[in-house]
Parts: C-alpha cells; sequence; structure tokens
C-alpha cells in the first residue's frame, strides 16, 4: 500500500527526483497501473501536517485531475487550479507557500491541449470577469507566429495547441520574474520549475 510522504521522505527528494516521480506517476495512469492507497488511511496520517513535494499549476479543465494523472495520493501534491494556467499574484503567494514554507521542490506549470481558455483567448472572447483572465492569455497567442493565411482561432488545432505551449513557457517566465522568492530558491538548486503539456486524447503529459 502506498504510503503518503513524511517530512523525511520530502526532506529525501531532490528537485530532479520531484520531476521524476511525476513522470512516473504519469507513466502508471496510462498503463493502468495506478498503485494502492487507502485514501482514508492518509486523510489519518496527514491530519497533523503535510509535506508535499510538488505544487502544479494547472487548468480547472475537468478532464486533468492532477492526483489522478500523476497517481498521486493524499498530501502529495499542492495544486493551484485556474483557466488557462496563469500565474497573478495570489496564484504565485500561494507558489511561494508550498515552496518556501511547505518544502515542495518542484513547480509544474501543465498546460493541455484543447484548452477552452486558450480557444477563448485565440477567439477574443468576452464574458464579465472571464474577460480578464483571456487578457492575461493574450500574450501566449500574440507569441504564436504563423504563415500567411493560417487561421489564428480555435478552429485551428494545432494553432490552439502551440498557444497553450507558449503560455507555459511565457506562466515560467512570470514566475521567475514575478517572484524573487520563488527565482531565488530556483537559481540556488533548491527547486525546479518545469512546463508540461497533457494531451487530453491519450492522458500523457510530457514533460519540457
Ligand atoms: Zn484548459
Amino acid at each position: 500500500m502506498e504510503q503518503t510522504k513524511t517530512k523525511e521522505l520530502q526532506e529525501q527528494i531532490t528537485p530532479a527526483k520531484a520531476i521524476e516521480l511525476l513522470k512516473e506517476g504519469n507513466d502508471r495512469f496510462i498503463n493502468s497501473s495506478r498503485l494502492e492507497r487507502n485514501l482514508l488511511e492518509q486523510v489519518e496520517q496527514t491530519a497533523k501536517g503535510q509535506y508535499p513535494f510538488a505544487a502544479i499549476v494547472s487548468c480547472i479543465d475537468s478532464r486533468i485531475p492532477t492526483e489522478v494523472v500523476f497517481d498521486q495520493g493524499i498530501g502529495d501534491v499542492f495544486n493551484a487550479r485556474v483557466a488557462g494556467n496563469i500565474v497573478n499574484e495570489d496564484i504565485l503567494g500561494s507558489l511561494e507557500f508550498a515552496c518556501k514554507l511547505a518544502g515542495s521542490k518542484a513547480i509544474v506549470v501543465l498546460g493541455h491541449t484543447s484548452c477552452g481558455a486558450v480557444k477563448g483567448a485565440c477567439d477574443d472572447a468576452k464574458l464579465g470577469n472571464l474577460t480578464l483572465l483571456l487578457d492575461k492569455l493574450k500574450p501566449a497567442v500574440d507569441g504564436v507566429p504563423t504563415s500567411q493565411g493560417v487561421v489564428r482561432n480555435s478552429t485551428n488545432a494545432a494553432f490552439v495547441d502551440a498557444v497553450s505551449l507558449k503560455n507555459v513557457e511565457l506562466t515560467i517566465a512570470n514566475i521567475k520574474e514575478k517572484s524573487p522568492v520563488l527565482n531565488e530558491m530556483f537559481d540556488k538548486g533548491e527547486i525546479d520549475i518545469v512546463g508540461a503539456m497533457y494531451d487530453v486524447k491519450t492522458g500523457k503529459t510530457v514533460f519540457g
């Protein structure tokens, strides 16, 4: 039975190992060989404290429940989920808590194929507060060059996925630029910050 992460286990996990654990978990997920866990037992084990080894910034998309697709249990990973996996000051603050105060060793910015938020940004959709969120994805849309005649909206699936990938890259740059706390930890090798793309057709995650 797979146990939750303890303080000792978390301390032993290097940034590189943290990424490796997520890769292995996704491999198990796509091979239908998820580890056996007693989640209620893990609730008891984590009642007095948590020692997650990674923090994942991902989209709210219902098809990508992080603990499921990386085969993790209770207390293993932090999740920051927001449409289009962007960062703002609240999410940066959450990541600073996860890494500086709670000991996580890696931040993964997880984009995905067929992202509705990215499609909305490509189409310049407007709706209430969503408009402001989609504005944060515009630099990624603008950052994907296309040849003349190529359609730059949600009808072009390849364009949409290229924008998602670009957005992961820009989100990582934003984390480093806008969080001196995390940037310093990254520079010192205390944490790694990596991008990854999840394919909604296969469940497979490709790390950058
Ligand atoms: Zn999405």
